[in-house]
């Protein structure tokens, strides 16, 4: 079977989202997930863009209805991806690229063995809290909530297929490339 899902997982503050738009930017037939929270838009977040913004009842009144692939509860607030929005890409053929956390990751691995998951770590964990902190989107108590969470997704990381180092940006874009074409060519 074609491997047709990529699934990114890393710690809040490792660049994961810069390597990410950096690989889509050059390679724009892949399509990404777009997911859904109970977390509030951060300035210039809009809704159907970065997230499908929902209140926590209608969150809940999805994961009731299964209509989720895989959600978690992160840092205090919910994400999860719905199951009609992979399915409808994956029919229509397309590559598509979840951008969830590692315990997002594992369920989708559980459901569809046939997904590549892959990690971007940070080069130590001082480097993450220096990032963290420097990009002044979140509180203490959220950057404190985020720290823990990053040790256990660092745990969680080892069942994980691949794992990316962003030490440099351009590296880091060129070995997500290399290994999403190595998994392409040996669908
Ligand atoms: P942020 O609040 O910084 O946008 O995201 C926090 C964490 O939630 C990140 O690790 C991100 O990858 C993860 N995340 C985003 N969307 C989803 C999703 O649909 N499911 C899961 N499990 N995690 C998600």
């Amino acid at each position: 079977m074609n491997k047709k899902l990529y699934v990114i997982s890393g710690s809040s503050g490792v660049g994961k989202g810069t390597v990410l738009k950096g690989f889509l930017k050059r390679n724009p037939d892949f399509m990404l997930s777009i997911s859904c929270t109970t977390r509030k838009p951060r300035p210039g977040e809009q809704d159907g863009i970065n997230y499908f913004f929902l209140a926590e009842n209608e969150f809940k009144e999805c994961i009731e209805k299964d209509k989720f692939l895989e959600w978690a509860e992160f840092a205090g607030n919910f994400y999860g991806t719905k199951k009609k929005y992979i399915n409808e890409c994956l029919e229509q053929g397309k590559d598509i690229i979840l951008e969830i956390d590692t315990q997002g990751a594992l369920q989708v691995k559980k459901r569809m063995p046939e997904a590549v998951l892959i990690f971007i770590c940070p080069p130590s964990y001082e480097t993450l809290e220096t990032r963290l902190r420097g990009r002044h989107t979140e509180d203490e108590d959220t950057i404190k909530k985020r720290l823990l969470e990053a040790k256990i997704e660092l745990e969680r990381a080892k069942s994980f297929d691949y794992k990316i180092v962003n030490d440099n940006l351009e590296k880091a874009i060129l070995e997500l490339e290399t290994v999403i074409n190595k998994e392409r060519n040996n669908a």
